[in-house]
C-alpha cells in the first residue's frame, strides 16, 4: 500500500470516529428531547385542560378556543387538531389583544372566581342572620319592630364583614335592651336570650372557619395568579413574534413548563391549607362544644345559686329578698307606665297557739301546707313570699284592689277548709289578710304595704279569719 493511501485511509477511519461522536450526541440529544416531549404531553394532557378550564369562562373568541383546545386535549385528539386549534388560538389572542395590559392588570384572572366565593359566604351569613332578626321579630314586643326593620335593610345592603359586624353589634344591644326592659318571666327571657346568642355564636363560628380558609386561598391564588399572568403575558408576546408554528410551539413549550412547575406547587400548598383549615375547624368545633358545655354549667350552677339566695328554707317559696326585688320592679314599672299593681299581707290567726297546743313541728307542717294550698290560687305572674314568722305577702302585678281581694277571699277560704290531723284532734288554721292596691300619689312600695299591714291590724281587731281592703 502506498503511504498516500494509508494517509486517505487514517483520514476517513477519523471521519468516521468523528460521525460516530455526532451521532452519539445526537442520539443524547434525541432522548432528551423525547423526554422532553413526553414531559410537555403531560402538561398538555392533564394540566392545562385544568388551568384553561378555571382561566377560559367568558364569551369571546379567545376563551371559546381555550375551551375547543382544553376539550381536543382531554379527548387526546391528534397533533394535527391540536395544532390547527393553536393556529386558531393565535389569531384569536391577537384579535382580542389577550394578556394583561396595564389598564386589566388589577383585575387578575381569579378575582372573579374568589369574588364569587366571597359573595357566597357573606350571603350565607346575611342569609344566617336574617333567620335570627325573624326569630326575634316573632318574639319581642311590637315597640322593637322598627329597630328590627332598620337591621334588616342594613343587611339586605350589606357587602362585607365589615358591615356584618356593625349589624351584629346593634343585634347584641338589642338583645340587651330586651333584657333589661321586658316584663317578662326571667326564665323565660334567659331561656330566648341564650337561644338567640347560641345561634349568633353557632355563624359566627361558621364564619371564622371559612374566613380563614378562603383567606388562605386567597393568598394562595394570588400568587399562582401572577406567575399565569406573566406566562400569558410572554405567551402572547411570543405569539407576536413567532414567525411559524414551529418557533411558537416550542415558546409555548417553555411557557408551559414553568406554569407546570407552579401548578405542581401550588397543588402542595392548597393540600397543607386544607389539611389545615380541616385542623382548625376540628380544634375550633371541640373548643367551641366545650365552651357552651362550661357556659351551661355555669348558668345551671348561677341559677341554682341564685334561687337559694330568694328561697325561703322551710316553705320553699320565694324570701324577703326575693319579695324586695320585685316590689322595687313593680314600683318602677308603676311609677314610670302608671301599671297597677296589689300586695296582700297575710298573717296566720293565733299561730302561737299551735305551736303552744302542738308543737312546733306542727306549726312548721302548717306553715308549709298554707302555702303548698296558696300557690296553686295565683297566677304565673304573682309572687307568693314567706316575709316572716307566720306573715307571707303576694304581689300581684296588673290588679286593682278588688280584684286582689277576690283573690285574698279564695285563698282564705281554701286555708280555712285544711284539717290538718294532730293525735285525735283537728287542727285548723285560718289567716287574715290586708289588701292594698298601687295608688296615685304613692311614692314607694312601703306606703303600700302600710296600708295592708292597717288593714291586717283591722282584721284582727274584728276578729279573725277575714280580707279587708285598705
Ligand atoms: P295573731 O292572730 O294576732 O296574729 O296571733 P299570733 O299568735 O299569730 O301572733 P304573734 O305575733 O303573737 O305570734 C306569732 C307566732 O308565730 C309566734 C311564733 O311561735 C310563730 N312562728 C313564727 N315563725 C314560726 C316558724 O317558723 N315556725 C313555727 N312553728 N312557728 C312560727
Ligand atoms: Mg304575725
Ligand atoms: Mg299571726
Amino acid at each position: 500500500m502506498s503511504s498516500v493511501q494509508d494517509k486517505r485511509i487514517i483520514l476517513l477511519e477519523d471521519q468516521i470516529k468523528k460521525l460516530q461522536s455526532q451521532k452519539d450526541i445526537l442520539i443524547k440529544e434525541l432522548d432528551t428531547v423525547e423526554e422532553r416531549f413526553e414531559k410537555m404531553n403531560r402538561v398538555y394532557r392533564n394540566h392545562l385542560p385544568v388551568i384553561i378550564d378555571s382561566v377560559a369562562t367568558s364569551d369571546t373568541l379567545f376563551s371559546k378556543t381555550c375551551r375547543e383546545l382544553s376539550m381536543a386535549l382531554k379527548k387526546g385528539d391528534s397533533q394535527g387538531k391540536i395544532e390547527y386549534i393553536f393556529e386558531q388560538l393565535k389569531t384569536a389572542m391577537l384579535k382580542e389583544n389577550i394578556g394583561p395590559v396595564s389598564g386589566r392588570k388589577k383585575k387578575g384572572l381569579f378575582s372573579s372566581f374568589i369574588k364569587a366565593n366571597t359573595e357566597s359566604f357573606i350571603d350565607e351569613y346575611k342569609q344566617s342572620y336574617q333567620d335570627v332578626v325573624n326569630n326575634l321579630r316573632s318574639n319581642l314586643d311590637k315597640k322593637y319592630a322598627r329597630k328590627l326593620d332598620n337591621i334588616m335593610a342594613r343587611l339586605a345592603s350589606a357587602e362585607d364583614t365589615n358591615d356584618i359586624t356593625e349589624i351584629r353589634e346593634s343585634v347584641f344591644s338589642l338583645i340587651f335592651v330586651y333584657i333589661s326592659d321586658t316584663n317578662q318571666d326571667r326564665g323565660k327571657v334567659n331561656t330566648f336570650v341564650r337561644e338567640v346568642v347560641g345561634k349568633i355564636l353557632d355563624i359566627e363560628s361558621k364564619l371564622a372557619n371559612t374566613h380563614q380558609q378562603t383567606d388562605a386561598m386567597f393568598k394562595s391564588n394570588e400568587g399562582f395568579e401572577s406567575v399565569l399572568t406573566a406566562e400569558l403575558k410572554g405567551l402572547k408576546q411570543t405569539s407576536d413574534l413567532a414567525l411559524n408554528l414551529d418557533v411558537l410551539k416550542s415558546q409555548v413549550s417553555e411557557r408551559l413548563t414553568s406554569i407546570e412547575s407552579v401548578l405542581d406547587k401550588k397543588q402542595v400548598n392548597d393540600q397543607t391549607i386544607r389539611e389545615r383549615a380541616e385542623k382548625n375547624r376540628h380544634a375550633f368545633k371541640s373548643g367551641f362544644a366545650k365552651l357552651k358545655q362550661e357556659l351551661d354549667e355555669a348558668t345551671r350552677y348561677s341559677e341554682e345559686l341564685e334561687k337559694k339566695l330568694n328561697q325561703d328554707q322551710l316553705t320553699g317559696a320565694y324570701n324577703r329578698r326575693a319579695y324586695d326585688k320585685r316590689v322595687e320592679e313593680e314600683m318602677a314599672r308603676f311609677l314610670r307606665y302608671g301599671s297597677c299593681f296589689s300586695l296582700l299581707l297575710m298573717d296566720a290567726d293565733k299561730f302561737k297557739l299551735i305551736n303552744d297546743n302542738y308543737g312546733h313541728a306542727i306549726g312548721d307542717k302548717c306553715l308549709q301546707e298554707i302555702i303548698k294550698r296558696t300557690l296553686p290560687l295565683l297566677r304565673k305572674n304573682d309572687m307568693l313570699a314567706r316575709y316572716g314568722g307566720e306573715e307571707f305577702l303576694v304581689i300581684m302585678p296588673e290588679t286593682d284592689g278588688i280584684g286582689a281581694k277576690e283573690a285574698a277571699e279564695k285563698i282564705r277560704q281554701t286555708i280555712e277548709k285544711i284539717k290538718f290531723i294532730y293525735k285525735k284532734d283537728i287542727v285548723r288554721v285560718t289567716v287574715s289578710i290586708g289588701v292594698s292596691q298601687a295608688q296615685k300619689g304613692d311614692k314607694n312600695h312601703q306606703q303600700i304595704f302600710e296600708r295592708a299591714d292597717v288593714a291586717v291590724y283591722q282584721a284582727k281587731e274584728k276578729g279573725r279569719n277575714r280580707v279587708l281592703l285598705n
